[in-house]
């Protein structure tokens, strides 16, 4: 890291992500992601901005529908750092996303905890980490829905 400054980025970031799973995730996710992140074996990302929503995170257009006991993304990022590398067999993709149906504002936005690999379809499965705004239901992340793990290339 004294050699490359920005490699701190992937760790930062990683770090960021699992504490959101720490603080905010059912005891699943922990156990599914969080460690793993921790001990560096897998990196994380924040994917909040799209191409119509910068600053202005309220205008994200990102849906997260229920499905069970995970929900399904739909929509696009861009500019997210550390979003695709081979460093690590897997990249958790902590994504900022709207509640279907939900009238606008942040205030039924909810952090979605988005397996490798998922960011490359449009409609993903994934699971869920508690969001602050909507707490009613957490999610755990099931054998279904377990991480997908990356290829490398
Ligand atoms: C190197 C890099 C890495 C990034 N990594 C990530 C990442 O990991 N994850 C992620 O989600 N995003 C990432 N981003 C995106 C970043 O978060 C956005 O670029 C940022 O939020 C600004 O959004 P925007 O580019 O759409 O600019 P805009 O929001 O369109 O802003 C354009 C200009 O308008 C100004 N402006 C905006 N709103 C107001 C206001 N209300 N009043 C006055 N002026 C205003 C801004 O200051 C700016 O000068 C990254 C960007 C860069 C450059």
């Amino acid at each position: 890291m004294a050699a490359n400054l920005s490699v701190y980025g992937y760790v930062g970031l990683t770090q960021g992500a699992a504490h959101l799973i720490e603080a905010f995730g059912s005891d699943a996710l922990r156990t599914t992601y969080m460690a793993r992140m921790y001990r560096g074996e897998w990196t994380g990302t924040m994917a909040l901005t799209e191409p119509q929503a910068g600053s202005s995170l309220a205008d994200i257009t990102t849906t997260a529908t229920p499905a069970g006991d995970h929900h399904l993304l739909r929509g696009a990022k861009i500019f997210i750092s550390a979003a695709d590398h081979d460093l690590t067999d897997n990249i958790v993709h902590m994504t900022l996303a709207r509640i279907a149906g939900a009238p606008a504002g942040m205030k039924v936005c909810r952090c979605s905890a988005c397996p490798g690999g998922a960011s490359r379809v449009t409609t993903s499965s994934t699971t869920t980490s508690r969001s602050p705004a909507s707490s009613t239901r957490s999610a755990g992340a099931s054998a279904e829905h377990a991480p997908r793990v990356r290829r490398a290339r």
